[in-house]
């Protein structure tokens, strides 16, 4: 967070960030991205030496009927990326991936996995350890009983 004056430390939506699914420099204009630099840069300033390595965008906005939350690397391009789409009378699901990873996604009307679908791009969990098809399995039941511990208890390092 410190700029090339080394007295004047930046956070928030004047920076730009790098984003951490595909080290690309990008502004993300998000709250929880500022709050995360603030400390960052409020830590560094103190001595205490915080880093952070980097963020990623998430949205959600609910838009004439229509609940939508994306995250990640949502318009990926490139031989690397695939994707696979989902629909299912007004919902749809689009998940993209890297190899094994989960980098991004779109749902409409389908939120209920957003979260265990953000912590897979955050943590770069390798999907193929996981248990029953990621399109269509609920909540925490995705990961197998170790891994679920480990996340249950707060113990994964994040
Ligand atoms: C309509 C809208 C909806 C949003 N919704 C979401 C959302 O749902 N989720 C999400 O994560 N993010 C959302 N954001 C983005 C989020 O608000 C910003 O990313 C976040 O507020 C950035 O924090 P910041 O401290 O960098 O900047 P700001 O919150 O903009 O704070 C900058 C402050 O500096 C002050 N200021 C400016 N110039 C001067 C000056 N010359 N002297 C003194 N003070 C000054 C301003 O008054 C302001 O208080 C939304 C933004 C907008 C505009």
């Amino acid at each position: 967070m410190q700029t090339s004056d080394k007295n004047i430390y930046a956070a928030g939506d004047c920076t730009v960030s790098v984003d951490m699914l595909d080290g690309s420099k990008k502004i993300i204009a998000l709250w929880p991205n500022a709050v995360n630099q603030g400390i960052a840069a409020g830590s560094q300033m103190a001595g205490t030496g915080k880093k952070i390595s980097g963020s990623y965008a998430v949205n959600a906005i609910d838009f004439y009927g229509l609940r939508i939350s994306t995250c990640g690397l949502i318009n990926a391009k490139g031989e690397k990326y695939s994707d696979k789409t989902v629909k299912s009378g007004d919902s749809y699901k689009r998940l993209i991936f890297e190899g094994n990873r989960l980098v991004g996604y779109v749902l409409i009307n389908a939120g209920e996995n957003a979260g265990i679908y953000t912590n897979l791009i955050e943590t770069g969990a390798d999907i193929t350890a996981l248990k029953g098809d990621i399109f269509a399995t609920p909540g925490p039941f995705i990961f197998g009983k170790a891994d679920r511990d480990i996340r249950m208890k707060g113990a994964l390092d994040l």
